[in-house]
């Protein structure tokens, strides 16, 4: 949930940065726990299910200095609800953060970026490509945005092997049905490359976040691989709809669940029997390192939904490793 509009604001633009902002590196993270001992924990979890890891879909790496106006943004407190704390508890540099992430057992994550003006989605594609040349584990990330010339530097993006792309619709400020984003979809649709969508109204809202501009993509482009982050929140059970209505349309599982956000947007209890029927739709994301909280905690807020082992094993791994091919 990265509303960082503000926060990047116009420095973030094309330009390359040229050193990385090490001293932003924080200490050893607001969890408490020593990295060892959190790696444990959350190998546990998987391993009490029988799976060889995890799979993360929502895992944000960028450019440094977009990364820590990020952080820094989330940390000022309350820019997206009046005076919640928003501690960044992986605020570490990105080496640490792979090695973390490779503690855990998570197998497979993605770097999931966005921009928040024209002409900086080509620039933070560019980063990408490298990133992941260096991260094997990383799925390859791309992004867009409503402006002329996307249709090209999304079939560019695929070329050079991204497999994954990632909008902001509230941090974007567009319609994700503009007609510039258009032909992009109709790239991402035919070539089967999933997208991960944030386009609810939580924690913040948007001029066009909620349910039904999506539903417009998607009346258009049914076979897109949509990924609804953070299950739509907080309008859950309309994007929840939208799963069932659209076969390819899946949701991340990204901070929804959690003692935090449940707080403020809780999940309707309701809506469970409708998780656990689209158990085979839904996808481990986390928001790491952005998170308030361990990242062990989202893995227990989704145990503790009570859908069982079997339904976690789906979550956790198998939905992921079938739509990536892993
Ligand atoms: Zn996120």
């Amino acid at each position: 949930m990265h509303d960082h509009r503000t926060a990047a604001g116009d420095s973030a633009g094309p330009a390359l940065p040229t050193a990385c902002d090490a001293a932003g590196a924080g200490p050893a993270g607001a969890s408490g726990a020593a990295p060892e001992k959190e790696a444990a924990e959350v190998r546990r979890f998987w391993g009490r299910l029988g799976l060889p890891g995890l799979v993360d879909v929502h895992t944000h790496f960028m450019p440094e200095r977009v990364m820590h106006k990020v952080w820094d943004y989330f940390e000022a407190r309350g820019p997206l609800i009046d005076g919640l704390e928003w501690p960044i508890t992986y605020r570490r540099q990105e080496a640490e953060r792979t090695a973390l992430l490779r503690q855990f057992g998570v197998r497979a994550f993605t770097a999931m970026l966005y921009p928040h003006k024209p002409d900086m989605a080509r620039w933070l594609n560019g980063w990408a490509v490298d990133f992941a040349r260096r991260t094997p584990d990383c799925l390859h990330t791309a992004t867009l945005y409503p402006e002329p010339g996307i249709e090209s530097y999304v079939r560019e993006g695929i070329e050079a092997g991204a497999r994954v792309f990632k909008a902001h619709v509230q941090v974007g400020a567009y319609d994700p049905a503009d007609e510039l984003l258009d032909r992009a979809w109709g790239v991402l649709a035919e070539t089967g490359t999933p997208v991960v969508l944030h386009c609810g109204s939580g924690p913040a809202p948007g001029e066009h976040t909620g349910p039904e501009p999506v539903a417009r993509v998607l009346a258009r482009h049914p076979k897109l691989r949509l990924v609804i982050a953070h299950m739509g929140m907080p309008e859950y059970e309309e994007f929840l709809d939208l799963a069932e209505r659209y076969e390819q349309v899946r949701l991340d599982t990204t901070m929804a669940f959690t003692d935090f956000t449940e707080g403020f947007l809780p999940f309707p209890r309701r809506a469970l029997p409708r998780l656990s029927a689209l158990g085979d739709r839904i996808l481990l994301g986390s928001d790491f390192p952005n998170i308030p909280y361990p990242y062990v905690h989202q893995l227990h807020a989704l145990e503790r939904l009570g859908l069982g082992p079997e339904w976690l094993r789906a979550v956790c791994h198998d939905n992921a490793t079938e739509l990536f091919g892993l």
